[in-house]
C-alpha cells in the first residue's frame, strides 16, 4: 500500500472512532478529555461532533492550527504526569469521553505513558465513560468495547469504565 493511502486509511479509522466514540456516550452528560493536542486536528473533530460538551485538552506545548487551539480555561499546558491528576482531581466523576493520542515512537515511553494514563483516569470517569486511545491502556474496572466495522484491530482501543 502506499503511504498516502495509508496515511488516509489511519485517518479514517481515527476518525470513525472519535464518531463512534461520541455516539456511545450520547445518552448520557459529561465532559470530554483530548489528551494529545497535537495539531489540532482530533481536537477540531471532537468539538464539531459534540458542540455542546465542554472539552479540555492536553499536551505539553501548542503546536496546533491557531484555529485549533481550546481557551485557557479548557487546556492543561505541561506534562500530564502533572496534569493529569490535576483534572482527575477536578472532575471527579464527571468525565463521559477520554481520547489519548500520545503514542510516540518510543514503544517503552509508551508503554510508560499508558500505565500512568490508566492508572489515573479511574477517579475521573463517571460510570459508561468511554476510553478511546491509540495506545492499549489497561483502566482498572473496564471492559473492552468493539472498534467500528472497518477499524483493523488493534489500530485503537476503546473501553467502558463499569
Ligand atoms: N491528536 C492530535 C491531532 O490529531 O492533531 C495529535 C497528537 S500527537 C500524536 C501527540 C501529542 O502528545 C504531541 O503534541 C505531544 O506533545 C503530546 N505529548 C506526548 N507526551 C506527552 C506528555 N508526557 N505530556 C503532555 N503531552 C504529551
Amino acid at each position: 500500500m502506499s503511504r498516502l493511502n495509508s496515511v488516509i486509511r489511519r485517518l479514517q479509522a481515527q476518525r470513525d472512532c472519535l464518531n463512534a466514540a461520541a455516539e456511545m456516550i450520547k445518552d448520557q452528560d459529561g465532559i470530554v478529555l483530548e489528551v494529545g493536542l497535537g495539531n489540532g486536528r482530533t481536537f477540531d473533530h471532537l468539538r464539531e461532533i459534540m458542540p455542546d460538551r465542554e472539552i479540555y485538552v492536553f499536551d505539553r506545548q501548542i503546536a496546533a492550527h491557531p484555529k485549533c487551539i481550546p481557551d485557557d480555561d479548557h487546556l492543561f499546558l505541561g506534562d500530564i504526569f502533572e496534569t493529569l491528576p490535576m483534572a482527575a482531581e477536578r472532575f471527579k466523576g464527571k468525565v463521559a469521553l477520554v481520547h489519548s493520542d500520545v503514542g510516540t515512537g518510543d514503544e517503552d515511553l509508551n508503554a510508560k505513558i499508558a500505565a500512568f494514563i490508566g492508572q489515573t483516569l479511574p477517579t475521573a470517569l463517571m460510570t459508561g465513560a468511554i476510553v478511546a486511545s491509540d495506545q492499549k491502556i489497561d483502566v482498572p474496572n473496564t471492559i473492552a468495547e468493539p472498534l467500528p466495522e472497518g477499524v483493523p484491530k488493534d489500530r485503537y482501543f476503546f473501553r467502558r469504565y463499569q
